[in-house]
């Protein structure tokens, strides 16, 4: 699942109840289960992982800056909240592009919860991001 979706999943949680109590342990948590969703990834990314990264970092800091600029929680909070919610993915971009070998076991359960990944699950990706930014803005 792209750390957009988780991302935004977390922020939504975070700006809507407003409670640190249930915001910050939600987003600690809330991405081994989304994971466990039919969402894209994997061997669907293959050979593309790099480009569909650098897309995936580019939409999180983006809409990252609009929920910044246009709601009114706090930008270190929210930045804090999103970090929550991508540490996982965090791991899996250092095993790839740094040190493959470091936290192994780690990127095997990470790797093993992924069970519903396809390419149509874009589609599911796309409009989990769409019901959040509804959620926030509407
Ligand atoms: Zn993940």
């Amino acid at each position: 699942m792209f750390v957009t979706t988780h991302t935004i999943v977390a922020s939504t949680i975070a700006i809507k109840t407003g409670n640190p109590y249930i915001y910050l342990p939600f987003a600690a948590v809330d991405h081994f289960a989304l994971d466990t969703v039919p969402h894209f990834g994997g061997k669907w990314a293959g050979k593309n992982f790099k480009v569909l990264t650098a897309l995936d970092a580019t939409f999180g800091i983006g809409l990252f800056l609009i929920l910044a600029r246009y709601t009114k929680f706090s930008i270190l909070i929210l930045f804090a909240v999103c970090l929550l919610a991508g540490w996982p993915d965090l791991i899996l971009a250092y095993q790839k592009f740094i040190n493959p070998k470091r936290l192994k076991k780690f990127g095997e359960f990470h790797a093993g919860i992924q069970k519903s990944e396809s390419f149509p699950g874009i589609i599911i990706e796309v409009a989990i991001v769409l019901v959040c930014l509804l959620l926030i803005f509407v």
